[in-house]
Order: C-alpha cells, then structure tokens, then sequence
C-alpha cells in the first residue's frame, strides 16, 4: 500500500529523473534515468505524469528522438490521433487525440 505523501515524494523524483533524461546528452545516464523513473511508478503504481508519458516508448522505454529517426504523423478523419514511431525499436504508438 502506498500513501499520498509517498506517491508525492516517488512523483517529485520521477519528474526529476524524466527533467536529467531530457537535458543530459549522455545516452547512458538518459536510458539509466528513464527506467528508473519507469520503475518508480510500476511499482509504486505512480501513474507518469502524461506529458512524461507521452515522450516515452512503451516497447524499449527510450525517449523518443527526431534525431534517432522518431516519427510522429497525424491521422485526420474520425478517430483523429497521432502516430508515434520509435527511431530506436520501430515500435508504432498510436495516441487519439480527444475532440
Ligand atoms: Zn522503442
């Protein structure tokens, strides 16, 4: 069982770890810092702050990078949503997009 006040404090360091995964170069200690952020909310069943989320593949758990070959398209039509592909693992993410 996890409180509120744990589940602040896990939420304060996975925001930390996902801010040092985004600014930092190093490839190492960005995959390092994603999955231990990832770690942190399955076992605290954390949910990741979404815009976190949005920017993680759920395949390989490494950032998306346009630099890494990451796509994202939008679909229009009904069912409007953005197809996200992994530049790393080829994995196709697919997010609606609420009306
Ligand atoms: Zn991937």
């Amino acid at each position: 069982m996890v409180g509120d006040r744990l589940r602040a404090v896990v939420r304060r360091e996975v925001v930390r770890l996902m801010e040092l995964a985004l600014s930092t170069e190093d490839e190492v200690l960005r995959e390092a810092a994603v999955r231990h952020a990832v770690t942190l909310c399955r076992r605290t069943r954390t949910r990741m702050p979404r815009p976190y989320a949005r920017l993680i593949c759920r395949r390989c758990l490494s950032l998306y990078r346009f630099s890494e070959g990451s796509r994202f398209r939008v679909r229009a039509g009904r069912g409007k949503r953005v197809v996200v592909t992994c530049g790393k693992c080829g994995a196709v993410n697919r997010v609606p997009i609420e009306p």
